[in-house]
C-alpha cells in the first residue's frame, strides 16, 4: 500500500520522515513519499488515490480547503473545522479527517497541559486556528479569544466556533491592536500562536509592547524550533512550547486511521528530530 503527503511546495514536509519511521517500527511494508501538486493538477491527483494500491494521503498547504468537494465523504470534524489534512482510501471511497485539532490537544497534554477551564488567547484565523479554535471549545476552555489581523476573519471564526460553544463558554473576536488585546493578554493562562508570523525567524504576531508573561505560550511553528514570539514569553517567565509536538500528533492519529494501530510515538519524534535538524543544516 502507498501513502502520500501532497501540497505545494513540498520539499520542506517531514511527514515522509515522520512516517517511515513510523511504518519501518511497526514492521509494516507501507511507503510514504512527497507529491509536489500544484493546483491545477490536484483535481487529476485525488482521482490517482483512488487506485486500489493507494492507502490514503495527508494534505498540506494550498489544498486543506480545495480538496474537499473532491471527497466522497468528510468526517463530522472535518467538516466542522472546513479543512481536510487527511485522506483514507475505503473500498473505493475517500474519507477526509481532520487531525490538526487532536494533534494539537494531544500535544499540550503531553506536557501537561489541559485546556479545560482555561483562558485562552488565540493568534490567527487561518486553516490551524480553526482547527485549534473548535478543539479547545470542545476541550471546555472558559474563554477563548480569537485574534487576527484580517479581524472580519476572527469574528466568522468566533461566530462558528459560538455555535460549537457550551453555556457558560466565552468567544469573543479581537483586533490583533495592544488596545484590543492587552487585558485578554494579561488574563490568559494559555496564548497559542496559530500565524505563520514567526516562520522567518524574524516576525512577532504581537505587535510591542504585548508580550505572554505568565502561564503557557504555545507557538504551532516548529521551525524555527524558537521563534521570536516564544523567545519574548521565555524571556518574560512563560512557559513555552513549539509546533512539534502538534506536528507528530497529527501524524499518529493519521497513522492510526491508515493502519488501524496505535502509533509509534517515541520513533515519531525521532525522526522529527533529526529531519528537522538536516533540514536545518541545508537551509
Ligand atoms: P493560513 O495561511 O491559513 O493562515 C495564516 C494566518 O497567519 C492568518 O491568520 C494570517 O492573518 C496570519 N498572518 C500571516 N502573516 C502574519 C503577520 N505578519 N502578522 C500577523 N498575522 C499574520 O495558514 P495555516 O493556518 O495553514 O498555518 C499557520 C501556521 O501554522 C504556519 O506557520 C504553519 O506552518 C503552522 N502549522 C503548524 C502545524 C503543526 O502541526 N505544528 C499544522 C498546521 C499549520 P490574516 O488572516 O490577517 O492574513
Amino acid at each position: 500500500m502507498r501513502l502520500f503527503v501532497i501540497g505545494h511546495p513540498i520539499t520542506h514536509s517531514l511527514s515522509p520522515a515522520i512516517h517511515n519511521a513510523a511504518l519501518r517500527a511497526c514492521g509494516l511494508p507501507e511507503t510514504y513519499a512527497a507529491l509536489d501538486v500544484p493546483a491545477d493538477r490536484l483535481v487529476e491527483t485525488v482521482a490517482l488515490l483512488r487506485d486500489p494500491d493507494v492507502g490514503g494521503c495527508n494534505v498540506t498547504v494550498p489544498h486543506k480547503q480545495a480538496v474537499m468537494p473532491l471527497l466522497d465523504e468528510l468526517s463530522p470534524e472535518a467538516a466542522r473545522i472546513g479543512a481536510v489534512n487527511t485522506v483514507a482510501h475505503r473500498s473505493g471511497r475517500l474519507v477526509g479527517y481532520n487531525t490538526d485539532a487532536a494533534g494539537f490537544l494531544a500535544s499540550l497534554r503531553q506536557v501537561g497541559v489541559e485546556a479545560a477551564g482555561l483562558r485562552v488567547v488565540l493568534l490567527g484565523a487561518g486553516g490551524a486556528a480553526r482547527a485549534i479554535a473548535f478543539a479547545l471549545v470542545d476541550a471546555g476552555v472558559e474563554r477563548l479569544s480569537i485574534a487576527n489581523r484580517d479581524a472580519a476573519r476572527a469574528q466568522r471564526l468566533a461566530d462558528a466556533v459560538r455555535r460549537a460553544a457550551r453555556v457558560g463558554q466565552e468567544i469573543e473576536a479581537l483586533e490583533l491592536r495592544p488596545e484590543a488585546l492587552a487585558a485578554p493578554l494579561g488574563a490568559a493562562q494559555l496564548v497559542v500562536n496559530a500565524t505563520s508570523a514567526g516562520m522567518d525567524g524574524a516576525t512577532s504576531p504581537l505587535p510591542p509592547p504585548l508580550v505572554p508573561s505568565a502561564g503557557v505560550a504555545c507557538d504551532i511553528i516548529y521551525n524555527p524550533p524558537e521563534t521570536p514570539f516564544l523567545r519574548s514569553a521565555r524571556a518574560a517567565g512563560a512557559r513555552t512550547i513549539n509546533g512539534l509536538g502538534m506536528l507528530v500528533h497529527q501524524a499518529a492519529e493519521a497513522f492510526t486511521i491508515w493502519t488501524g494501530r496505535p502509533a509509534p510515538l517515541a520513533e515519531m519524534v525521532r525522526a522529527a528530530e533529526s529531519a528537522l535538524q538536516r533540514k536545518g543544516a541545508t537551509a
